[in-house]
Parts: structure tokens; sequence; C-alpha cells
């Protein structure tokens, strides 16, 4: 998949490196202050054609991705505003019926998900029959399906849908690219293809942050506003006992983030260490009312045999029924211990696989008598991240295990 994404200009998964760049992102937003004059240029110019002296392409990505995440929502988000986008979708659909309208409207109604009706972000696929779905709907309604244990059909002619009955179509990707958005800062009309370099790096009405950020100042505003804040930042101008006081607190969370993965590392350095693929499979349970878990086959690490048990929104009733999504998992010891056996373990995405988990360590001692972790969070970045594992028949991860010798 993440091959086939590349065409999508942008591409919806934001992979492990989506992660990174959205720091880096804030401080280029930043830095672009002096800049103001050129980036006005360009954007005067973005009309007519690209401007010149375009960005990096790893640059643009990470921008891309920030954009993505932070100003148009997340590509692959399931569809939240139908109401408001079926009634442009309407519009438009009146406007082609009366053979009125400007074409880019008549093109938005041919071009639209059929499901959420909003122009797609990134990836568009499509059913056997040539339904049209953005990346988001498909994977939610692939996941939806999972979760009732049904075949995924398209809800516009109810052929099956899955992942290898459906294909792109990089003709309806392009040209949604070339079809005029409006930038969410200043409402002006530019094409998709365009629309995210304005709103990160030109449009004057982009939301920017004081570049005393660093020394704490929580200021964020519109970049025209932004000289004339930092002109009258109290920032720079605070004592140096007051800025201490501010840059302790940011060490501190800073200091928690280094804690975590030097407590990775550390782990790394135990003489007892095992990893293995874990590939959890759908069941029900046969209670009278039937709940969906996973559970995959018994494995052996560090001389031992074990499984793991994973559920959705915690076993919530109808999972099918919120937006919302959450995994959380358990971890079971199978076979006898001589003494009890106390352990460090993680889970992390699979290898080739592309979601978004933030590594947290967990620790259990194992008995006989207690053999057995509580549910505990799977941290998946969020529900959009969730549905791209339940879309999947199996769950594929990686479990380490850190054995600790006292
Ligand atoms: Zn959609
Ligand atoms: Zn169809
Ligand atoms: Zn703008
Ligand atoms: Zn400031």
């Amino acid at each position: 998949m993440s091959g086939a994404e590349e065409a999508g200009g942008g591409g919806p998964t934001a992979g492990p490196a989506g992660a990174v760049p959205a720091g880096v992102g804030v401080g280029v937003g930043v830095g672009a202050g002096p800049g103001a004059a050129a980036g006005q240029a360009a954007a005067a110019a973005l009309g007519e054609a690209a401007g010149p002296g375009l960005p990096d392409e790893a640059g643009l990505a990470g921008a891309r991705q920030l954009q993505l995440q932070e100003a148009a929502g997340d590509p692959d988000a399931p569809p939240k505003k139908r109401l408001r986008a079926a009634e442009a979708a309407e519009a438009a659909a009146a406007a082609a019926a009366a053979g009125s309208g400007k074409l880019e409207e008549r093109l938005y109604s041919v071009l639209c998900c059929t499901v959420c009706l909003d122009l797609p972000k990134a990836s568009v696929y499509q059913c056997t029959n040539g339904h049209l779905m953005c990346a988001g709907c498909f994977i939610h309604l692939l996941a939806d399906a999972r979760l009732k244990e049904e075949q995924a059909t398209c809800p516009n002619c109810r052929c099956e849908i899955s992942k290898s009955l459906c294909c792109r179509n990089l003709a309806v990707e392009k040209a949604v690219s070339e079809l005029p958005s409006e930038c969410g800062f200043c409402l002006r009309q530019f094409p998709r293809s365009l629309l995210e370099r304005h709103q990160k790096e030109e449009c004057q009405d982009r939301v920017t942050q004081c570049k005393y950020k660093r020394i704490g100042c929580p200021w964020h505003g519109p970049f025209h506003e932004l000289t004339v804040h930092e002109a009258a930042c109290a920032h720079p101008t605070k004592t140096g006992s007051e800025l201490m006081e501010i840059l302790d607190g940011m060490d501190q969370s800073h200091r928690k983030e280094m804690q975590l993965y030097n407590s990775i590392f550390s782990l790394l350095s135990f003489e007892k260490i095992g990893y293995t693929e874990v590939q959890f499979r759908p069941y029900r349970t046969d209670d009278f009312i039937t709940r969906l878990y996973y559970e995959t086959p018994r494995f052996t690490v560090l001389n031992q045999t074990w499984v793991l048990k994973a559920r959705v929104n915690d076993s919530e009733r109808n999972p099918n029924l919120s937006c919302k999504r959450t995994l959380s998992f358990q971890l079971l010891l199978k076979s006898k211990v001589t003494a009890p056996l106390e352990c460090s373990f993680l889970l992390l995405k699979g290898p080739y696989d592309d979601v978004r988990i933030s590594p947290v360590i967990y620790h259990f001692v194992f008995t006989n008598e207690s053999n057995e972790t509580d549910y505990v969070p799977l941290p998946i970045i969020d529900s959009v991240e969730c549905n791209k594992l339940l879309a999947a028949k199996n769950i594929n991860l990686r479990l380490f295990l850190f054995q600790i010798q006292k």
C-alpha cells in the first residue's frame, strides 16, 4: 500500500515518519517570519501557475503531513461533516442538472466520495462497479464490517469490497488535485495541489507561533499579526529567574520523554530479551451477547509459552456505533514457572506495517497463580490509526519481552 500512495500526492498514511515532521514543521512556520513579502508575492502568483522555488521534496512532505493533520484534518479521518458536504454536493448536483454552474462545481459532484460526499484529500478507491470512496471512508467501511463480522460492501451497489477487490483511481485523484479549494485561513481559492503549500508557507492568515515560544510565550495567531506581536512580546524582557521557572516546566516534559527512551535503551542491554511477531485473529465470545475479541496463537519467547489477547473499545457492546476506536491488550503466560518471572513488555508495530503506536513499557511479575496481566491500552495515536489495524484481516504487531533478573 505504501508504494502506491506516493502517487496520491501527500499520501494518506503518515507512517512513523509522520510524527516527527510535526515538531519540525512548527519551527519552519515560526522561522518563516522574514519571508513575508516573498510569501505574499508567491501567493499572488499561485492563481496562474505553480510558484517558483518549490521547497525540497522532503521538507514539503513534512509540511504536507503537518498540513493534513492540522488544517485539513487527517485525510484518513472518518466522515465528520456529512451534512454540510451533502448540502454542497446537492447544490452542485442541482446546478449540474440545470446545466448551469461552473465546471468545477459540476466536477465536484462527479469526483466526490460516494460515502462522505467530500472531495477526497488523498487516495481514492473504487468498487468493482466504479463507485468512488475516499481512503478514510474505505478503511472505515472495512473496519466496521470486521467489527460486525460481515463482509464489507459498497454502500452504493452492495458489491463486496476489500483491499484486494478494490483498486485506486489515479485519474480521479489527479483530477481532484486540480480542482479549486478554499484556504482554511484566508478563504481564497487555490488548486488543491497548491493549497498545502499556501496554507503552510504563504497564507497571511495562517496560524503561527511567537518566536519566543522557546522561552514560553504561548501566543499564536495569524501570520500578519506576528511581527507586531513579536515586537511587543513580553517574554524577551522577562528576568532570568522568571525565565528559569518557565524553562523548568518545559524541561520536565522533555525529561519524561527522555526517561521513556532511556528505559527502553537500558532494557535492550538486559541479558534475556525476546521478541516475536504476533498475529491477533478475531474471535467472538459465545456469551448471550457475543463480543469481538482478538487472540494470538500460542508463541514461545524466553523459553515460555505465551498468548496475547486484545479487545476493541474495552469490549464496549457495539464498537461499530462509536467513532472512537481503541485497542487494549493482555499478556498471558501459558507455561508453568518454577519461580516468579518478572518481565517488562512492549508492543510495537509489526514489520511492513505503518500503524503509529507510541512505545509504552509495561511491567508484570508472572507466577503460576497470577499468570495474566490486566488489559492495558495499546497506545495507538488515534482512532484513524486504530481503524487501519481493524480493517486488516489480522492484526500484526511485534512483542518485546525483557526478563528482569535481580
Ligand atoms: Zn469519504
Ligand atoms: Zn459500488
Ligand atoms: Zn490562505
Ligand atoms: Zn510572544
